[in-house]
């Protein structure tokens, strides 16, 4: 084979491991074009109807297009406010901060400073890491199996599947591998243990850590709830050792778990809270609140174009403000307890379904090989196929992407509820 042969070849090779990556894509991708959208429903331009359990990865904790969000958007626009404000003060930012605030944990509203970030929670995510190694001096960062903190190169370094310089791997106490592949309460000692040994010993390879940051349930990571105690020890580990505890709430926040964030449950009050998804009311939105002490960083630490965006603000105003007024996350821990224990009551005869778990409106469901046991990535991506068969959208998650996760809307009604419940077991071999 010649020199050029051999580049020609490789060019070959290339371009067929691009199409083969874009078909996996495709395959992960729904085939569905979506036209219209209300609530929990999506309307197909074929004119098919599906219940939308996937909520915009998270954002639309009203659902699609509901009209009190609709209302506040055309309300900027129709008042000829400027959309985009950067660092300026503004009425429409002003509400929006005082809602956040009003609805934050007392412990941390009454002495916050919030930082508008680039529209994703990734970008969040960064801003947050950057304020603890500014305030600390340190570098290094705590984070735990599992964990899913975003894309962009700071917080993919805290997420689970990452092989990361600076950060230290814990684990966190739902994670199923061995040796702390014990769920329940001793995996949680342990894994508490475990965290505290390493921080104690002095060649534990902790390099002087600028901070913890958690997720109060695992959401990409395949819906691990992290167990209370365990959650109130890490906030007890960090408050000893003067390490800032960053609480990711990018997916928890906003009455999803069944409380107005996810360290509610725990009654742990954090550093550093990282905000994005619903608190944009399905417009791109994300900022981080945290303590004033850790204010140190130069003004303009976090700068970046697409802040302040002022349609998102109101968008995101109008959804925390009738999240609050309407009880939603109450309602999600009731309505998200009753889902839970039908899937459980089914799950108990169903050899697919290794297990059942969740906190509020956030519900993932492990399917597994029936003979093994183990995680069966193909047999939820057919659970999920069958489910969009019967007009059900639903997101796979997991280390495996085992897990058919539903995220439905917050404004769920009980019939809904049971007809989501009716179509995934129906979609369940
Ligand atoms: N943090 C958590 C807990 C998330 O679930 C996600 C996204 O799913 C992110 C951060 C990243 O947010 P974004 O996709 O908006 O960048």
């Amino acid at each position: 084979m010649t020199e050029r042969t051999a580049a020609e070849a490789e060019v070959i090779l290339r371009r067929q491991a691009l199409r083969e990556s874009a078909a996996r894509t495709y395959a992960r991708s729904l085939p569905i074009v979506p036209v219209r959208a209300r609530g929990l429903t999506i309307e197909g331009a074929d004119g098919r109807r599906y219940l939308d359990c996937l909520s915009g990865a998270g954002t639309l904790a009203l659902g699609h297009n509901h009209p009190v969000v609709l209302e506040a958007i055309r309300g900027v626009l129709d008042s000829g406010a400027p959309l985009h404000v950067l660092d300026l003060a503004t009425p429409v930012k002003d509400a929006f901060t005082t809602e956040l605030f009003a609805n934050l944990p007392p412990a941390l509203a009454s002495d916050a400073r919030i930082q508008f970030c680039g529209p994703a929670g990734t970008d969040a995510v960064e801003a947050a890491l950057k304020l603890v190694r500014t305030a600390t001096g340190r570098s290094g960062l705590l984070a735990f199996t599992g964990a899913y903190h975003g894309m962009t190169a700071g917080a993919l370094e805290a997420s689970g599947g990452a092989e990361a310089v600076r950060v230290t791997r814990l684990p966190f106490p739902q994670d199923h591998r061995p040796p702390f592949g014990v769920p329940g309460a001793e995996g949680e000692q342990l894994a508490a243990r475990w965290t505290e040994n390493l921080l104690d010993d002095p060649k534990g390879g902790v390099p002087a850590p600028a901070g913890m940051i958690v997720e109060p349930v695992q959401g990409e990571g395949g819906v691990h709830p992290a167990p209370d105690g365990w959650l109130r020890r890490m906030r007890e580990i960090t408050a000893e050792r003067g390490i800032p505890l960053i609480a990711d709430e990018v997916q928890t926040g906003v009455g999803r778990t069944g409380a107005f964030w996810g360290v509610d449950h725990a009654g742990v009050v954090p550093d550093v809270m990282v905000l994005s998804k619903a608190i944009g009311g399905s417009l791109p939105l994300a900022v981080i609140v945290y303590r004033s002490e850790l204010d140190v960083w130069a003004p303009g630490a976090h700068a970046g174009t697409f802040r302040g965006n002022q349609l998102a603000m109101a968008a995101g105003t109008a959804t925390l403000a009738y999240v609050r007024q309407n009880r939603l996350a109450e309602r999600a821990a009731v309505l998200g307890e009753r889902m839970l224990t039908g899937l459980r009551g089914f799950a108990a005869d169903q050899p697919c379904v290794g297990d059942v778990r969740g906190r509020g409106l956030m519900i993932g469901l492990e399917v597994v090989d029936p003979d093994t046991g183990a995680a069966a990535p193909e047999l939820a991506a057919a659970v999920r196929r069958e489910c969009l068969e019967r007009g059900l959208i639903v997101e796979l998650g997991g280390r495996h992407s085992s897990v058919v996760r539903l995220l439905p809307p917050l404004t769920l009604t009980d019939e809904q509820a049971g007809a989501v419940l009716d179509r995934l077991t129906d979609a369940v071999p």
